[in-house]
């Protein structure tokens, strides 16, 4: 079988920031905070993919054995995460390993971004630079945040502050899970564009041209896709209990067996999916309505496209934002 594309490990469910659009801030009540332990971590085959992403629903730098997992993960694949930046420089050696290091960022406004996120800005530019000014090669460096109607002007900012923190990309996201009514309205996609939305994009776009680095946004106007960007064909993930899910967004480390979602006006709950093995995923009916539906691109007669995977059928992602 062909190497598989990446495998998002849950390293970690603590965290010790409670960011304004987290779901670990909105179900606080419920929320199952742990580490993964060696034992689970040493049965993921790593070697049947091409990367593994050492991040879920929390902060993996706060994982113990953080170091470990990443010379194991190594040994088979490319390794990356994604943190919040504060204990960079406590796992510096280890950080100097992974292929890819993404950080989070709320917005290049030091105001902003304490708003948002709770944590200082400055700190986290001392410790991407501390990352440019140490590595070789690796690891590239991403800037990841969050496009909100609320920081959205500032999004060129943003640029500046990756270029001079030596970062090579800036992704922009949408908020595609909406976990509490009172983000409703922070979300910049929709059926139509928004212009100051798109004039905010589009200068982001010209200023990382101009300083030279990566820039991603992701699309702001839905439309089903034939499948998600998440691709539960190629990827999984493995939560911090070592069940496996076909995305993020339907594993959630809380007590309740369901997950809230807001979608276009209403509040929905979803059921939770989990496969008991690797083995069980691939051979999913989940999986197979995926694959289905992308075969549908080397069909030469028109042929009825199969409908989203109840679970994704108010998931944002399946609407390609
Ligand atoms: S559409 Fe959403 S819920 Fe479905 S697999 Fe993709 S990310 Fe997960």
């Amino acid at each position: 079988m062909p190497k598989l594309g990446f495998v998002q490990v849950e390293v970690s469910t603590r965290c010790q920031l409670s960011c304004l659009m987290c779901p670990k801030s909105c179900f606080s009540d419920e929320w199952i905070a742990k580490d993964m332990n060696m034992e689970t971590f040493r049965l993921i085959p790593f070697k049947k993919f091409h990367y593994a992403h050492l991040q879920g629903w929390g902060e993996p730098l706060l994982n113990p054995n953080i170091g470990e997992m990443v010379d194991i993960a190594a040994k088979s694949c490319k390794v990356g995460l994604t943190t919040n930046g504060l204990l960079i420089d406590h796992h510096i050696d280890s950080i100097l390993k992974l292929d890819l290091l993404a950080v989070s960022v709320a917005s290049g406004d030091a105001r902003q971004h304490e708003r948002v996120r709770g944590c200082s800005l400055e700190k986290l530019a001392g410790n991407i630079k501390l990352v440019s000014e140490s590595r070789g090669k690796r690891p590239k460096i991403v800037i990841a945040t969050m496009m909100l109607k609320s920081t959205i002007e500032s999004l060129p900012k943003l640029i500046d502050f990756a270029a001079e923190c030596g970062a090579d990309e800036v992704i922009a996201n949408n908020l595609d899970y909406i976990p509490s009514k009172e983000l409703v309205g922070e979300e910049v996609f929709g059926l139509t564009a928004d212009k100051d939305v798109e004039k905010a994009v589009e200068q982001a776009g010209k200023r990382a041209e101009e300083l030279g680095i990566g820039f991603i946004a992701k699309p702001r106007l839905m439309e089903e896709a034939l499948v998600c960007a998440e691709n539960p064909v190629e990827n999984c993930v493995v939560a911090v209990d070592g069940r496996i899910a076909p995305c993020a967004y339907l594993n959630l480390p809380t007590a309740s067996e369901t997950i809230p979602r807001w979608f276009r006006g209403r509040t929905v709950e979803v059921p939770k999916v989990y496969f008991s093995s690797f083995k069980e995923w691939l051979k999913s009916d989940f999986r197979d309505t995926f694959k289905r539906r992308l075969q549908v691109l080397h069909q030469s007669l028109p042929t009825e496209l199969p409908p989203l995977p109840q679970p994704c059928r108010t998931c944002y992602k399946a609407y390609s934002v």
